[in-house]
């Protein structure tokens, strides 16, 4: 569910490209970064993605190339900044954890890797000479 309000929200994203650029008939290819911290799961997103974008004629086709951000944090108690270990054992999407630092255990502000994020999407524009 997690993924396909996900997915849900990138198509509203192209379209909403979309009407900004006069001209632009469809998109062609999203380039999509998806932050480890975020527990969306490419397989499901891209999945999802393919179904909505079946029933919209502007996107029907569209490539999605998607990319991973691995999570990044910033530990209020001894300054450590870098890499949280997340782990890869089964149930990794069902739990939400709790994000420590790998020194100190401290508290600690993300700082990247949280989010899903459309870097750049290529549109096909209108042909204008018919
Ligand atoms: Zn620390």
């Amino acid at each position: 569910m997690h993924e396909f309000t996900i997915a849900s929200s990138i198509v509203n994203s192209l379209l909403e490209a979309l009407e900004g650029y006069p001209g632009a008939e469809r998109v062609d290819e999203v380039d999509l970064v998806i932050g480890e911290l975020s527990f969306a799961g490419i397989e499901q997103v891209t999945y999802c993605f393919g179904v909505l974008i079946e029933e919209r004629k502007q996107l029907k086709g569209c490539r999605l190339n998607v990319t991973t951000e691995e999570g990044r944090a910033h530990c209020k108690e001894c300054g450590y900044e870098g890499a949280l270990n997340m782990g890869s054992g089964p149930g990794y999407h069902h739990i939400l954890p709790v994000f420590a630092c790998p020194k100190c255990k401290g508290e600690v502000d993300i700082t990247a890797g949280q989010s899903v994020s459309i870097r750049n999407a290529k549109l096909i524009i209108k042909d204008e000479v018919d």
